[in-house]
């Protein structure tokens, strides 16, 4: 197998800020993509590197072409050829997930039939995905509700002083949509209480990590208190972080690039289900290739928050569609897409 890495120069359609880095008003966004080659035909991969875990686009291609060097020539051998992979680069979960998902992209182009296929499952019982709206000004948050008609799921990242403002401004402009929201760590044990019964009144599906991984104590007073359900984001970054996160949250939010992949994400959604717990596919900013990774998982989950691709003016891939929240898991082999 023969492994080859492009950056592609991504540009978001807004700056996207959210409560743990309220600095970042860019536009632009660099991402890696690897090809996998093999018996003539080529599955694709995505890296989309985490800062929150000291990941770096430089990080990630460094792993990955030392990757290249340990594929052997079976791409059909997954556990043999990332067993190892997993091991040596721990901290390298984005770049892990880059390989993971080249190769199931690549065995079902092999195969000639769908990721979704390849795993038994069924497309039809995905779930609809959120589409997320970014912390803004009230004017412009307003405007991208609006933009964002077509979506019945919203997504809000709160976490600032004015969460009771832009809720209230996101239900008179969107009365009857499902919202989610997303505090990113934004608030503490200590106001966490206060924070999830006042969110709370805007009739909401999930509070997404309302507070940091190592502030989660007042969190049973939310649960006792029948607000949620309360989801695990950054608390939960793998396999290992699952049962750890049944005492303190009602579920988990998986991302490919957090966890390193297909093969661990299978591994947490059972995980998780064996404890009774929710399970949301969450995203980065990332193209279609890293998005359908997840999506392909869509029919195991309760919840999709997989819009990464449609905050992007220049996805190089299509195939994925998302219109009106709904992912299309076709019938093209491996991930189903194509190259724009
Ligand atoms: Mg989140």
């Amino acid at each position: 197998m023969k492994l080859t890495l492009e950056r592609r120069k991504l540009k978001l359609r807004h700056p996207f800020l959210i409560a743990r880095a309220m600095d970042n008003k860019s536009t632009d966004k660099e991402v890696l993509l690897v090809r996998v080659e093999h018996g003539g035909k080529v599955g694709w991969g995505e890296a989309a590197p985490i800062s929150y875990y000291h990941q770096s686009l430089d990080s990630a291609e460094a792993a990955l072409r030392q990757m290249g060097e340990m594929l052997g020539d079976d791409p059909f051998a997954l556990d043999k050829i990332l067993d190892p992979i997993r091991v040596k680069f721990a901290d390298q979960s984005a770049a892990v997930c880059a390989l993971d998902g080249a190769l199931h992209d690549l065995i079902g182009k092999l195969l000639g039939i769908p990721v979704w296929k390849l795993l038994g499952l069924d497309p039809s019982r995905a779930p609809l995905t959120s589409f997320t709206i970014g912390i803004d000004k009230l004017d412009i948050m307003a405007a991208k509700v609006r933009e964002a008609a077509e979506y019945p799921i919203l997504k809000i990242k709160v976490g600032t002083p004015n969460d009771d403002e832009v809720l209230t401004m996101i239900r008179r402009e969107a009365p009857n949509k499902t919202l989610r929201v997303d505090a990113n760590c934004g608030w503490t044990s200590a106001n966490v209480l206060e924070r999830c019964s006042s969110v709370a009144r805007y009739k909401l599906d999930l509070i997404e990590q309302p507070t940091p991984p190592g502030d989660l104590e007042g969190l049973p007073a939310v649960r006792a208190a029948g607000i949620g359900p309360l989801i695990a984001d950054e608390s939960c970054v793998g396999v290992s972080d699952v049962l750890k996160c049944a005492e303190m949250f009602d579920g988990i939010n998986i991302k490919l690039s957090k966890c390193g992949g297909i093969r661990p994400a299978i591994q947490m959604i059972h995980t998780a289900r064996s404890a009774g717990m929710k399970v949301m596919l969450g995203c980065m900013v990332e193209t279609s290739v890293g998005i359908a990774a997840a999506a392909h998982l869509g029919p195991m989950v309760d919840f999709i928050d997989l819009d990464g691709h449609l905050l992007l003016a220049n996805d190089p891939f299509e195939g994925l569609g998302g219109a009106n929240g709904r992912l299309t898991l076709n019938d093209r082999p491996g991930l189903g897409l194509v190259e724009r």
